[in-house]
């Protein structure tokens, strides 16, 4: 199991060496990490702030250098700096390798050989924050001051235009190419970066954005990934991109997402340009974001439910935007969104809208958002004439087919009801109805509710305590925090002794470590389990924490005394009760061998003249 374990992780770690993993997640100072997310104050022993998993009200969040783990009191979240990150920026364990990498100024091994011609993302990250700092500098030059001119048009504030890192690209052919040339970029990382397009027909380099209000575009880590640049004037196309790159991908990428994330709020606004992105970002609606010049994909939208359940489509008012809305209710849907829609009328899109009627009316109209269903209706109506009795029975039987294809049990009630209330009809003669053409789906989610009830009763089953496993979880957390008690420890336990499962495969490890005298820590333990489908287990055994007094920690010499204590008892309890199962199974068997005994006993004269036969 463990040897399976690891070899998974190495996997999914796109091959980078176990050790340089290792030596990343030792060298990230956890509460620098998490620092940058959550507010931290030092409380006794640890720090402390307000758990970003849960609504949280105190602040019952801990975060342990020493160990490198944090700590939820409220919803029991837990885990390294891995952990954090996977859950927090919903990364995958080699993302956050390469993110906490880059933080430690750590060099990426690379799989392919490192010669002079190889150009990995990172020098791309590397040439885009290059180029994005200086389209923010042309803002200032006598040729940006129409990009300035523009910016105040559009009413865009000073610290909306530095959080959105904005900038100008100037009119002649090769500005920025001359400009990362001086800076010793070479020619190839500027093609493959998408800043500048080779004129095979001249013969020359040239600036793939000219004269245009640039967007650096940013990945959920905050790197610039791609620019977008919009015209000045009537000019086409209006709105330009990077092209795909090995770092900006269009169908998963999505502007203003990193903002939007660190939000935490619950949920997204989905709108169509930057433009309306940055406008909500200045109105204090942080959590709106936009396809890259695209209609919303797939892939976005399984993005967007990794951090949310719940989106608001803020589209356009006009038939484009109407469809737009329909394929991505569609889209939504299908992963599971709650999806409501924003009526923007009788303005355009989002920016004009809070233009003219401002913040408050905005919020207003989230909070009056239609749900996908009752838009859906609103929308269908218009094709007839309902006066009409023919034409109504066909209205309503295809708002019918629309519940079912809507999929969502959850709020099929409220759609029968919504419907009925609408048409006048009655609702158990819609519910029929639905019911009815509904079979197939309903058929697949009795599938999946009986799937879900044996997978708990597995879980029970497995989570049958011994009476000593809490004694065991205390024993390795200790033990993981104080890696001098080990020699004490194998006196009495060996790996055979703990239950099967998390708890053994962990003590496994450790043992396996420490036997050779290795450094251990909480969080390089996590570190080898990130990927094993238990993984949540192992960290819920290492952060096990003795309810202490206030203060304690601050005494590190009673803390340890009081460690060693529980070590000495939690030993002793595994030990105890490991004898007793011992003297228990060799009642057993004397049990039998006297049953045995007493059988031969009574057969004795018949077995000796069977044996006489032979
Ligand atoms: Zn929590």
């Amino acid at each position: 199991m463990l040897e399976y374990v690891l070899k998974e992780r190495v996997a999914l770690a796109k091959g980078y060496p176990r050790e340089f993993c290792d030596q990343v997640v030792a060298n990230s100072d956890i509460v620098d990490v998490i620092g940058q997310y959550v507010e931290l104050k030092p409380g006794s022993g640890e720090y402390q702030g307000v758990c970003p998993f849960h609504a949280d009200k105190n602040p019952s969040f801990g975060v342990n250098r020493v160990k490198g783990m944090y700590h939820c009191f409220g919803c029991q979240a837990s885990g390294n700096v891995i952990t954090f990150l996977k859950n927090y920026l919903k990364l995958d364990y080699s993302e956050c390798i390469e993110y906490l990498a880059e933080r430690n100024g750590m060099q990426l091994p690379t799989m392919v050989e490192r010669s002079g011609n190889y150009i990995s993302n990172r020098d791309i990250y590397d040439i885009n924050n290059e180029a994005g700092k200086y389209f923010y500098k042309n803002l200032f030059t006598e040729e940006g001051k129409k990009a300035v001119a523009y910016i105040n048009e559009r009413r865009l504030k000073k610290e909306t235009v530095m959080k959105c890192g904005l900038g100008f690209s100037l009119k002649a052919p090769d500005a920025l190419y001359n400009f990362l040339k001086e800076k010793k970029y070479s020619n190839k990382l500027m093609v493959t970066s998408g800043l500048v397009v080779y004129d095979q027909e001249k013969g020359k380099y040239r600036d793939r954005f000219r004269n245009r209000l640039m967007f650096p575009i940013f990945d959920i880590q905050g790197r610039i990934i791609g620019f977008g640049g919009r015209v000045l004037d009537d000019s086409k196309p209006k709105y330009l991109n990077s092209p795909e790159t090995p770092v900006f991908k269009k169908r998963t990428n999505m502007f203003g997402l990193n903002i939007a994330v660190k939000t935490r709020e619950k949920y997204i606004i989905s709108c169509e340009g930057y433009m309306d992105v940055i406008s909500l970002h200045q109105a204090g609606f942080n959590s709106a974001v936009a396809s890259l010049g695209t209609a919303l994909t797939e892939e976005q939208v399984h993005e967007i439910k990794k951090h949310v359940d719940k989106i608001y489509l803020s589209y356009d008012s006009d038939t484009a935007g109407v469809a737009a809305t329909k394929k991505a209710i569609e889209k939504c849907k299908k992963e599971g969104l709650s999806t409501y829609i924003i009526d923007m009328k009788p303005y355009k899109d989002p920016d004009e809208f809070i233009k003219n009627l401002g913040v408050k009316e905005y919020e207003n109209r989230i909070e009056k958002a239609l749900s996908a269903f009752d838009f859906l209706r609103e929308d269908y109506k218009d094709g007839f004439n309902l006066s009409n009795p023919d034409e109504k029975a066909n209205y309503v039987n295809g708002l019918i087919r629309k519940i079912v294809e809507l999929d969502d049990p959850i709020n099929r009630g409220t759609y029968i009801q919504s419907l009925a209330a609408n048409t006048g009809i009655k609702e158990s003669v819609i519910e029929k109805k639905v019911n009815e053409i509904g079979q197939n789906y309903q058929n697949k989610e009795v599938a999946e509710i009986s799937q879900e009830i044996s997978r708990q009763d597995r879980e029970k089953v497995r989570m049958k305590k011994s009476g000593t496993e809490e004694a065991q979880r205390i024993i390795l957390s200790i033990v993981a925090e104080f890696p001098e008690l080990y020699p004490r420890l194998k006196e009495y336990i060996q790996e055979a002794d703990y239950e099967e499962g998390a708890i053994r495969n962990l003590a496994s490890f450790m043992y396996e470590i420490l036997s050779k005298g290795e450094r251990l820590t909480s969080s390089l333990i996590l570190n080898h389990f990130e990927d094993a489908v238990d993984s949540d287990q192992y960290a819920e055994i290492l952060a096990y924490t003795v309810p202490y007094e206030e203060g304690d920690m601050e005494d590190e010499a009673k803390y340890k005394a009081k460690k060693y204590a529980e070590f000495a008892q939690s030993v002793t309890l595994v030990y105890e009760k490991k004898l007793k199962n011992r003297m228990d199974s060799a009642e057993q068997e004397k049990l039998v061998a006297m049953n045995e005994y007493m059988k031969f006993l009574r057969e004795r004269k018949n077995i000796l003249e069977e044996l006489q036969k032979l």
